[in-house]
């Protein structure tokens, strides 16, 4: 497919204040320069661990937290230098699915007021074709429109991510940020709501990025995978390609700690352990920012940046001794 986002060089570095006056005192890079790309109508899973700035750059690409430095195209149309009007207009394209369903539907409104709100403030219809369609939208996410008026406290996790999923697709966008939407889930609860993201897929036509913080979450429902550490997209690829040649030495060891199901492979596979932390990404190391924990590092890796580029087909790596 062609792409439908595009993402360049993004940063989000956040103000750090100290001492008794408050001051700046450092930046947080907790997005430090991201490259990624989503075709139209695939999954792209972006995969790290905490803290390595996934959940901001889905909410940077959103244009809900200001980027501070990159370029984001949405459909070829720049959003960083768009004016708030544009941003406004471009918003119904591209919603996002939060990743804790307790915390992010607002317990004073009733379910029909969560999921009617973008669709009143859009101005999509009079009063009762806003109701109708607010009843559309619970019935193509699997709740009885018959609980309308009830509050979102008064619904279980699951159901409450389904009025969320209902909420995000009231204005029918074309790509929409799911950021660990199961993880707040009970397990038994979490498949059923991945099958509804994929049948809603199939449906709309939707383009997902899909917030994990692991590589085996994403594994079976995304058509390429990104890994990020520490602020940088490390590795791009079809799944298939990543999980079974990994080229950046990281998404080896993040690989190497997945256990495989056939006891004999798993007796006879190489562990890869990573020496240390994730260092801060106050003061995030020079160069690759993975080589001081890095097996391969070399000197040219503390110097200088290794760019995300294309290293076998349709496989990209920002390392420079993949494989
Ligand atoms: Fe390791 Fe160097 Fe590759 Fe970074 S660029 S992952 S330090 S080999
Ligand atoms: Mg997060």
């Amino acid at each position: 497919g062609t792409t439908l986002v595009d993402v360049k060089g993004l940063k989000v570095h956040f103000p750090v204040k100290g001492g008794l006056l408050g001051r700046t005192v450092g930046q947080v890079k907790a997005v430090d320069g991201v490259d990624l790309f989503v075709r139209r109508g695939e999954t792209l899973g972006l995969v790290g661990e905490s803290g390595c700035g996934k959940s901001t750059t889905g909410r940077a690409i959103l244009q809900l937290i200001k980027p501070t430095a990159g370029t984001v195209k949405l459909d070829g149309v720049e959003l960083t230098t768009a004016s708030s009007n544009d941003i406004r207009r471009k918003r119904a394209e591209m919603q996002m699915v939060f990743q804790d369903p307790y915390s992010s539907l607002d317990p004073r409104y009733t379910i029909g007021q969560i999921i009617s709100e973008p669709l009143e403030n859009f101005k999509r219809g009079n009063a009762k074709e806003i109701q109708e369609e607010v009843a559309n939208l619970m019935e193509t996410v699997g709740l009885n429109p018959f609980y309308v008026n009830r509050f979102a406290h008064e619904f279980s996790g699951g159901q409450r991510q389904r009025i969320g999923i209902a909420r995000a697709l009231a204005l029918h966008p074309s790509f929409v940020v799911a950021d660990e939407p199961v993880s707040a889930l009970d397990v038994s609860i979490q498949a059923q709501v991945l099958n509804l993201l994929q049948d809603l897929q199939g449906k709309f036509g939707l383009t997902y990025l899909f917030v994990a913080h692991n590589l085996s979450v994403v594994k079976h429902i995304s058509d390429r995978v990104a890994v990020m550490y520490l602020g940088r997209v490390v590795e791009l690829a079809k799944s298939e390609s990543l999980y079974e040649t990994p080229l950046h030495p990281y998404t080896q060891a993040l690989l190497s700690a997945i256990p495989v199901p056939d006891p004999e492979v798993e007796l006879r596979r190489k562990r890869i352990i990573l020496e240390g932390d994730v260092p801060s990404p106050v003061n995030p190391p020079s160069g690759c920012n993975f080589h001081p924990r890095c097996w391969k590092a070399q000197a040219i890796c503390r110097e200088v940046i290794p760019p995300l580029e294309e290293k076998q087909s349709n496989h990209y790596a920002a390392c420079h001794f993949p494989g």
